[in-house]
Formats: structure tokens, C-alpha cells, sequence
């Protein structure tokens, strides 16, 4: 059975996109069925992976009920990874879902018969906490949550973790969170070395081990189409990413 990981944050910037396809590219090269969705209208994961951010079938007719996902699911450069693309209509979506009464578990019903196909799903969300980020987290197992290690990178976390614990309660009980991720650190810096440690202090056993440096490779993988562990395996980058997906699936099949 797989498991189901959302990346969210409603903050924009923060390193979301980033992580879900290279997460995803990893865990794939290890050898696990691994599906990436892109339920963000911007498609920055579609773009990301090289494909076109307006083809059809996507997420939008998916959710629309149109097609099945299967019929979305897409090849990428890598043999064990597909994506699920996103469409700028998706934007549509954060209007017409609050429409209709119990809409927050329409891609947790698509999502039907994809744990059967695929180890790891990966679902890389908008920077908002509307009715795609809720869908997403009701669809859930795991939730990663990045976090710039920047000034106010604390802000906002609260009430995030306040959605959280409501889905838990209210819409899907097995929800849990898989740590939060710092991302874009400097170790150069002071801030950054405060901003860390002060999240670790707040969140304790929270907080993933692996830290995503501030690296030009990853801000340049995504022009090329490609993960930045296929741009250059060798950078720090790519060191993170790979041992962030060891940390993810040391964490186990499952909910
Ligand atoms: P989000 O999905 O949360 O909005 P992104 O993953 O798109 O955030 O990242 C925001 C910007 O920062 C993008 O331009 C991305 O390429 C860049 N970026 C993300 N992580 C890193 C990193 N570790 N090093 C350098 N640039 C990064
Ligand atoms: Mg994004």
C-alpha cells in the first residue's frame, strides 16, 4: 500500500514545489513507483519536470470528475515517475469546490486505487490554506512541511498547524505530519543558524534532520526540466535531496 504525502505551506516561496519533485525524482531513482501531483495552478512541478503546464487530460478534469487518473498520469525523465500536471484552470477550482457540499474529499475518492499502483504520492500544493491545500490534506497519510530558514519563518506556522489538527479531527484522523523541512539554509549566515535552531527548539522531534542548503544548482534545475539530481548529482543540493528520501522512506510504507 503507498503512502500519500502532501507538501504544504501556505506561505509562497518557501521551497514546496522544490521539494516535492525532488523528493519524488529520489525516491524514484531507489526503485519505488512514485506518482507526483500537481494540484497548484501556477504548475510550477509540471513546468519543473519538464512538461507543458496546458495539457489535457490534468488535475483540473480529474477533480472535475471527468476522467479517471489514470488517464492523467504522465511519463517523466525518470522510469518509476509520473505526474499528475496541474492547468491554470485549477485556479477555477478555488471557486467552484466550496460550491458543493463535501467537495474537501474529491481527490481523496480520485486517489481511488492509486496506493494499489504507486509506493510514494506526492502532492505539491498551492501557497494557500484554500479548498486545493484542504483537498490535499484530506487526501493525505503524511504531510512535510518546508520552511525557509529566513526571518518569519516561524510566522504562520501556528496557524498552520491549527489546520492541521482541524483536518485531523474533522475530515481525516490518520493525517499526520512528517516533520517540517528547512529549506534554503546558508550556513554562512548567523539568521540562519538562529532561525534553525530556533524551530528545533519550538518543534522538537518535529523538525527533519536534513537541512536543504541554499544551492544554485536546485534555483536552476527547474529551467532545464529537470530534478537538480539529474542536473548535477554532485551538488549539495542533490546531497540533501537524496538523503531527505532516505529519511522519508526510513520513516516506512504506510500510515
Ligand atoms: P514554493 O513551491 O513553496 O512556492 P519553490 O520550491 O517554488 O517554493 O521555491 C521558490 C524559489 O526558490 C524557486 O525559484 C526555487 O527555484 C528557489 N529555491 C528553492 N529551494 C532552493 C534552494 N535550496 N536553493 C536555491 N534556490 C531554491
Ligand atoms: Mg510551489
Amino acid at each position: 500500500m503507498g503512502t500519500v504525502y502532501a507538501i504544504a505551506n501556505q506561505k509562497g516561496g518557501v521551497g514546496k514545489t522544490t521539494t516535492a519533485v525532488n523528493v519524488a525524482a529520489c525516491i524514484a531513482e531507489a526503485g519505488f513507483a512514485t506518482l507526483l501531483i500537481d494540484i497548484d495552478p501556477q504548475a510550477n512541478a509540471t513546468l519543473g519536470l519538464g512538461s507543458q503546464k496546458d495539457v489535457e487530460p490534468n488535475i483540473y478534469d480529474v477533480l472535475a470528475g471527468d476522467v479517471p487518473i489514470e488517464d492523467a498520469e504522465r511519463d517523466t525523465s525518470i522510469e518509476l515517475l509520473k505526474l499528475v500536471p496541474a492547468h491554470p484552470d485549477l485556479a477555477g477550482a478555488n471557486v467552484e469546490l466550496p460550491r458543493e457540499a463535501g467537495s474537501e474529499t474529491r481527490l481523496r475518492e480520485a486517489l481511488h486505487g492509486v496506493r494499489e499502483r504507486f509506493d510514494y504520492v506526492l502532492l505539491d500544493c498551492p501557497p494557500s490554506l484554500g479548498p486545493l491545500t484542504v483537498n490535499a490534506l484530506v487526501a493525505a497519510d503524511r504531510v512535510i512541511v518546508p520552511v525557509q530558514t529566513e526571518y518569519f519563518a516561524l510566522e504562520g506556522l501556528a496557524g498552520l498547524l491549527d489546520t492541521l489538527a482541524l483536518i485531523q479531527r474533522e475530515l481525516n484522523p490518520r493525517l499526520t505530519i512528517a516533520g517540517m523541512l528547512l529549506t534554503m539554509h546558508d550556513g554562512r549566515t548567523r539568521l540562519a543558524r538562529d532561525v534553525e535552531r530556533e524551530v528545533r527548539e519550538h518543534f522538537p522531534d518535529l523538525v527533519f534532520d536534513t537541512v536543504i542548503p541554499r544551492n544554485v544548482r536546485v534555483g536552476e534545475a527547474p529551467s532545464y526540466g529537470l530534478p537538480v539530481t539529474h542536473h548535477d548529482p554532485h551538488c549539495s543540493g542533490s546531497d540533501a535531496y537524496f538523503e531527505l528520501a532516505k529519511e522519508v522512506v526510513r520513516a516506512g510504507a504506510g500510515p
